[in-house]
């Protein structure tokens, strides 16, 4: 008997914050009264995504594939690695159906911007929006995300692959 293959990946993603003027979440560039510090754009939205679609395969996390050692991934604009976790997921044969994003952080205020940041994810995955949730919560001004120190994000991926025969589990 051949069962459906659905498969659910999960990522978690801090920055810290510091002096600056604009933060990116979610491939979208938001004004703000802090940045965020990362070898990268540090959109902790799409380094959770990243990280959940690549669990779904079981290929390492971010890190894995764009060290941050490598100056080559200095400043880069986060859409490459969600971009690359996808290629390998339909190399695999899967099919991204949900995503998923939380953004944790006591500001800005992402309600405004959910629907750019819809836009980019279906965009840059090549899936319709109505298959993207943002989700937004604050901290309650408690923790280092409470107190403004960085922002956090939670991601869930949801990836269909090929039915299988249960007998080939452990294949
Ligand atoms: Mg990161």
């Amino acid at each position: 008997m051949m069962i459906p293959d659905i498969r659910t990946g999960n990522g978690y993603d801090v920055h810290a914050t510091m002096a600056g003027d604009h933060v990116v979440l979610c491939g979208v560039t938001i004004p703000a009264k802090v940045s965020l510090r990362g070898h990268s754009d540090a959109d902790v939205g799409m380094h959770a995504l990243t990280d959940a679609l690549l669990s779904t395969i079981g290929a390492g996390d971010i890190g894995t594939h764009f060290p941050p050692s490598d100056d080559q991934w200095k400043g880069a604009a986060s859409h490459i690695f969600l971009t690359h976790a996808a290629k390998l997921v339909k190399a695999e044969e899967g099919t991204i159906t949900h995503c998923a994003v939380t953004l944790i952080c006591e500001a800005p205020k992402i309600g405004p911007h959910r629907e750019a940041m819809v836009a980019k994810l279906a965009e840059v995955l090549g899936m319709s929006p109505k298959r993207i949730s943002i989700t937004a919560t604050t901290n309650e001004a408690i923790g280092f995300v409470g107190r403004g120190e960085g922002i956090a994000a939670i991601a869930t991926a949801t990836v269909v692959f090929s039915p299988f025969d249960p007998a080939g589990i452990n294949t």
